[in-house]
């Protein structure tokens, strides 16, 4: 009798987190096949290789030897180009051919640079894979001038490792604020405040028109602002995911894949997750494109379990953003932007320190969290509040005690039991096993 085959497209977290799963399960009876542009690296590392504290070795989440001990034939630096579910067919973009029992689409997303003249040319960059990653780092001389257009999560995450390198720094954003779809106006003016002590230059509510050639550098014009003569431009305007393959093959695609709570697309064989999958919202009950890194281990972990045979559900999952800038910690988690949703808030600016709780009853549906990393209370909240958010638990009385008290978190996370709530639900209906022990034992 044949081996079943499992195809996977696409070798970041969601691919390789479906790999590992599928042979915590399977030790190797089935094929595994991996389709991957490009080398399978963990892109939310590249930050901590701009800075120069990790090599580039440290990138890498299954060099060839490991994809060997897993069993994993993998076609690297290929990439997919047509689906055709009716036939179980997978066809490369150097004509082969591979058919599959199940499929896994964890292509993941793009960067999108604003449309404007002279976004493409040289010294105007994404920061999205690592050949992007090593361009940027060719420009960021100490003493350059580096502009970045968009304030959001991901401009943000390279922010320490830019200012680390000595160049100097100016964001440009077309929102009224920096991080719109992260934090609020009042935690966001917390944050510029913080940023311009720090030496950055930040712009918001202006619009990019041009970017003109003006001798070595870089003229970036605005319809309502003056003009910025840089030396190195990098675009953080978004992303979207990677379906433009999928086109003709039936998949069901709204903002992602549409998925099921195994992680199923509308063609039962063909999973989808990652950053490229609508999969459930645990928050909303609806569905949602998270595209974030525990999204993306999470959906790899339950597709590759359910392609493995195994019935998992997935809850669904939470929406979370954390980046610190300068010693300075922002996050939020879940429904933080519920326009009518019950909420508290509090600034305490001298620190500078805000937090904002957002309720659904006695629920905690969302929350958003800013301080000084030093300070204890940030740094134990962020783990305490995405707990609370993440077990729905009803805090009871403790919703009071919490708006006369938001610094004092501690006492209605223990008071709540939340921790016994959260360890007695895992991901897979079981505690999981440590990557590095699970291998092909047949091949
Ligand atoms: C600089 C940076 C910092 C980040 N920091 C954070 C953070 O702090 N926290 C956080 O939660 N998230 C962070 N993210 C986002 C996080 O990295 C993504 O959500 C995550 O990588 C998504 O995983 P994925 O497997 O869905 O997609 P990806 O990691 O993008 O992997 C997709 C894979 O598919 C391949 N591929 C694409 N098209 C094809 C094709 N047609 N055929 C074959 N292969 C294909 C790609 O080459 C790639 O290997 C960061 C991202 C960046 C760029």
């Amino acid at each position: 009798m044949s081996r079943k085959r499992h195809v996977i497209v696409g070798g970041g977290t969601a691919g390789i987190n479906a790999i590992t799963t599928i042979r915590e399960y399977d030790r190797g009876d089935a094929e595994i096949v991996l389709v991957a542009a490009e080398r399978p690296y963990a892109r939310m590392t590249l930050p901590y290789y701009l800075e120069r504290s990790i090599s580039e070795s440290h990138l890498f989440t299954a060099t060839p030897p490991r994809l060997a001990q897993l069993g994993v034939h993998a076609y690297l630096g290929r990439r997919a180009t047509r689906l055709d579910p009716q036939v179980n067919t997978l066809t490369l973009d150097d004509g082969t051919t591979i058919t599959y029992d199940n499929l896994l689409i964890a292509t993941g997303s793009s960067p999108v640079k604003v449309p404007v003249p002279g976004a493409e040319s040289p010294g105007v960059h994404s920061f999205w894979t690592l050949e992007q990653a090593h361009q940027v780092m060719a420009g960021s001389k100490e003493g350059a001038h580096v502009t970045m257009v968009g304030a959001g999560f991901i401009a943000f995450t390279i922010l320490d490792a830019l200012l680390s390198l000595g160049v100097k720094l100016t964001v440009v954003e077309i929102a009224p604020q920096i991080l719109p779809r992260m934090i609020d106006p009042e935690g966001a003016q917390v944050v510029e405040e913080w940023l311009k002590k720090h030496g950055v230059e930040i712009r918001t509510g202006v619009h990019l028109s041009a970017i003109e050639e003006e001798d070595e550098k870089k003229r970036l014009r605005f319809q309502d602002s003056e003009d910025i003569v840089t030396d190195l431009v990098i675009m953080a305007t978004g992303i979207r995911p990677n379906l433009e393959w999928l086109e003709g093959s039936g998949i069901q695609v709204n903002h992602g894949i549409v998925v099921d709570h195994y992680l199923r697309s509308n063609i039962p064989n063909v999973y989808a997750a990652g950053d490229v999958a609508e999969g459930p919202d645990l928050i909303s009950g609806g569905r949602a494109v998270h595209a974030i890194e525990p999204t993306a281990m999470e959906h790899g972990r339950v597709a590759g379990a359910n392609m493995a045979g195994q019935q998992v559900a997935y809850r669904g999952s939470l929406l979370m953003n954390i980046v610190g800038v300068q010693n300075l910690e922002i996050a939020s988690f879940g429904a933080w932007n519920t326009p009518d949703a019950e909420t508290f808030s509090t600034l305490k600016a001298e620190r500078p320190a805000y937090r904002k709780l957002v309720w659904d009853g006695d629920r905690l549906i969302g929350a958003i969290l800013l301080g000084r990393a030093n300070d204890i209370w940030t740094t134990n909240d962020i783990g305490m509040v995405k707990g609370l958010v993440q077990s729905g638990v009803r805090l009871g009385r403790w919703k009071e005690y919490l708006r006369h008290n938001p610094f004092d978190l501690k006492s209605a996370f223990v008071a709540s039991r939340t921790t016994a709530q959260l360890l007695s639900r895992t991901l897979l209906g079981r505690p999981s096993i440590p990557a590095h022990r699970v291998r092909a034992v047949r091949s």
